[in-house]
Formats: C-alpha cells, structure tokens, sequence
C-alpha cells in the first residue's frame, strides 16, 4: 500500500520521461530532460556480527570507529531483522527482497542454490552498473547462484578455517584489497559493489595486530564450558570454535570483539576510497550483517544457525544516500528491504514481485511507516518481527511432514510470543492475535521449491582433495 504508492508515482515519472522521448523523437528533436546522474552503490555485508557488538549500537568498547563514522552521516535502524541466521538464505534475502520461504536457496546452508529470481545485481547491470562481488565465505561460493548479474565475482578463499579444513574463507585484508584494485581500474560506468567480510565468523582469531586488543572481562562468577564435539553450542563450545583448549567464555567473547575491530579497520579503508573517488553525492552505502551470533543466550555459545530469536536475528542496518536525512529510526526493516531500497534511491523503479519495500520516501516523510510483521525463518524455526516484540513458531517442519499441508496433521507448531527491544532480553507474553496467526501461516504455508546447488568447483574439489576432505 505505502510501497505501492511510490512505486506508482515512480512509474508515472518513468512513463512520463518515456513519453516525452517519443514525442520528441517524433519531432525530429532530441529529448532535453536531464538525466539524473547515477549514484556508485557499495553494499557491505559482515558475517556473524550482532548488532549489539557496534559502538554506534551501543557496545561500550571501541570496536568499530569506522562503521560508527559511517552511522553518523547515514541513518542508524535499530530494528533490523535477518532472513535468516544462516549465510547463504540471508543473502538471498538481500540480493531477491524475497523471504526464506519465497526463493529456492530456502532453508539449506550450502546444500541449495538460488535460481529463477531476479537478483539485485542482475537489475543494475541490465541498467548500465558496472558490478562486482567480493565474498569471504565458502556458503556465498558461485556454486550458491548468488553471482547472477556480478561481472566480477570474486570468491577466491585462499585459507581453510583453524579447525575446519573444508571452510574454505578469506580474511578482510585480502578481501578488500582485492576490492580496492577493482576500484581502480574500473570503467566508466556507475557501479554495484558489493563486499563481504568474514572475519567475526567462528573461529574467532584476529590477526596478531587485533589479539589483545581488548582485556577480557572476567566475571568472578565464570564458569569454564565443556568443549564440545558438535557445532551446535549448546551448553559448551561448539567444536569448529575452540581455541588450544580455552574454556572460559570470556576469552572467546573477547576474541569475537577483536574480529570485529580488525574488520572494521578494513571497511574504514574501502568507505575512504569510495569517498576519495566520489563525493558524498554521488554514492550509495548500505551496511549491514548476514546474521548474529549467540553468546550464551537460551544456553547457546558461539554459534548460529539455530535459533531466530534476536541474539542471532537482529543485524545492524546503516544506509548513507544523498537527499536522506541522518539519525536513528525504530521502525522494524529487514534485509528483504535492502533490494528496493537501493534501487530507489538509485533512481530505477522498484519491481512488483518482492516482499521488502524501498525506505528512502518513508525516510524522507513521504511515506508514512508500513505496518507489518517480518520474518526471520530457519526451516524448523521461524519468528515473526513486528514493532513491539516477536512470535516464534516452532516445530514447523515437523508439523509439516505429518500433514500439515494438506490440512490435516497429526502435530502442531508451537506458537509463542516475545517482548523485545534492542538492547533488552525478550519477554515472553500471553497471547497472539488470530489475524497474526494467520498471517504468519499463510507465509510458512507457501513454501517454494529449493534448487540443489552445483558441485563444488575443480579447483575447491582439488584443495578439499589436498586436505584430506575429498574422493
Ligand atoms: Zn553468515
């Protein structure tokens, strides 16, 4: 409806240049309008980094001087939600504006592969945008699909995780350097770039520069954890992450901060040249995470993937754009906004068949707030956002197999509802309206179907080879 009414005078202002073409050109005369010059777009996301562990969130330690200086020319959204709290959907969301449910990478880390829907990048290279990606994880390899519409796409992950040799990743010098020299020697065409930094995923190990950083916070009360031989987390450390046999969460919690510091050095270099070849008036950011990360809530350590609850749910969310006024806003976003959003002050029309909307005219006042409920889904998990707090519905997969689709099943989800606001634990309350009821079935209802992914690479399927991981 909101959304509606934008993309509607957007499309009148497109029909109209387009009419005043044909007249013209009918005429024998070339059509005069000015042509708004296209903004540079530069689309930063980080792995695994919660919110909460920003200064411009909130977090007391100085981990990140750069991305608070881009907060504070830009706007801050404190409730921005997740598609999901796993790698590849998350930025499926992003890149499709479509939820977990609505694109064919759905619930799977890996196993699936996006197809058959229009990506963000596809949109501005089919415009003119010179476009490139440089990703830093195994999950956004191109065997995911998410390099449709990237003329570049850079997924070399030259190093494998400390305890997990297939995981393949690459670390935020690399990757940005890698970027930087794009940069220069790109055309002249306007540009989609998007940057992927790693680094805050598990094992927490910032380059010697970073560890140290930070003193840990020893609560006298700490109890060390076990190690334990899953990745799950629960009630111990999650294999993938141990570090030579440290066991007091602290250590590891001071770790994750160092990652963060050490990434944000890396973005600070990539905004400062974006800023140094284009002024302010001229670009585009949009900063945001993949995922969170827990750090003891529920009882789960270090790890993600699991839950949709805000520990892992909610992201940071900061856009620079000329023309958008700066400072904090409380309505709840999500990453299927980031697609429209990006088109639209980019200057193109924002297509019918998503699910997020553009922010720039609610930004602008010319729209006022949506009122909705977003979703962060993990297959078997799924919660929905709205302004006061969330519901969370589990068991849904179960539900699901035993009949649930054809209207008869012998098990329910669960159904509960949650109090929250950034910065605060969530709350459980008595009560879900019917009508959100079944707003939140009629999406998990409609699932399409996910895509199998490619197989691995032949130069992946030679280093997995090398170490040991492969036929
Ligand atoms: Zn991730």
């Amino acid at each position: 409806m909101n959304a509606g009414s934008s993309i509607s005078n957007r499309r009148l202002q497109g029909f109209a240049i387009r009419l005043c073409a044909l007249v013209l050109a009918s005429a024998g005369i070339g059509c005069n309008a000015p042509e708004r010059p296209r903004p540079n777009v530069l689309l930063i996301t980080v792995d695994t980094l919660r919110a909460d562990r920003l200064g411009a969130y909130g977090f007391e330690r100085n981990t990140s001087p750069a991305i608070d200086r881009l907060a504070s020319r830009g706007v801050v959204f404190e409730r921005a939600i997740a598609g999901a709290s796993f790698t590849s959907g998350s930025h499926a969301s992003i890149m499709t504006s479509r939820y977990t449910r609505e694109h064919t990478i759905g619930y799977m880390n890996g196993g699936t592969r996006l197809e058959g829907i229009t990506t963000l990048a596809e949109i501005f290279n089919r415009e003119g945008y010179q476009t490139a990606a440089f990703v830093g994880n195994i999950m956004l390899d191109r065997r995911i699909g998410l390099d449709r519409g990237f003329e570049v796409y850079d997924d070399e992950l030259p190093q494998a995780e400390q305890n997990r040799g297939f995981a393949f990743e690459r670390i935020a010098e690399k990757t940005t350097e890698r970027a930087l020299l794009w940069l220069k020697n790109r055309d002249g065409r306007p540009f989609f770039l998007w940057v992927h930094y790693q680094d805050p995923h598990g094992p927490y190990t910032p380059p010697p520069a970073f560890k140290g950083r930070f003193r840990p916070e020893f609560d006298p009360d700490e109890e060390p954890l076990p190690i334990l031989d899953t990745v799950t987390g629960l009630n111990g450390i999650p294999s993938y992450q141990e570090l030579d046999g440290i066991r007091q969460p602290s250590i590891y919690e001071t770790r994750y901060a160092e990652e963060i510091a050490y990434a944000d050095h890396w973005i600070g270099e990539l905004i400062s040249q974006l800023d140094a070849i284009s002024s302010d008036a001229e670009s585009v950011i949009a900063f945001t995470s993949d995922h969170g990360e827990s750090l003891g809530e529920a009882g789960i350590y270090f790890s993600h993937g699991s839950t949709t609850t805000p520990d892992q749910a909610h992201v940071p969310l900061i856009l620079r754009a000329p023309g958008l006024p700066q400072g904090r806003r409380i309505e709840t976003v999500h990453h299927v906004d980031l697609m429209p959003t990006l088109l639209d002050l980019a200057g193109f029309e924002v297509p019918d068949d998503i699910s997020g909307i553009a922010l720039g005219p609610i930004l602008r006042g010319e729209s006022p707030p949506p009122n909705r409920m977003v979703y962060c889904d993990e297959g078997f998990d799924l919660s929905a956002y709205g302004p006061d707090g969330f519901v969370r519905v589990g068991d849904i997969l179960a539900a699901w197999n035993s009949g649930e689709a054809n209207g008869s099943p012998t098990m329910a989800p669960r159904w509960a509802a949650y109090r929250w606001a950034p910065g605060e634990d969530w709350q459980a309350v008595d009560g879900i309206d019917a009508d959100s009821k079944d707003v939140i079935r009629s999406y998990f209802r409609h699932a399409i179907p996910m895509v199998e992914a490619r197989e691995p690479s032949e130069l992946r399927v030679e280093r997995l080879r090398a170490l040991g991981y492969a036929e």
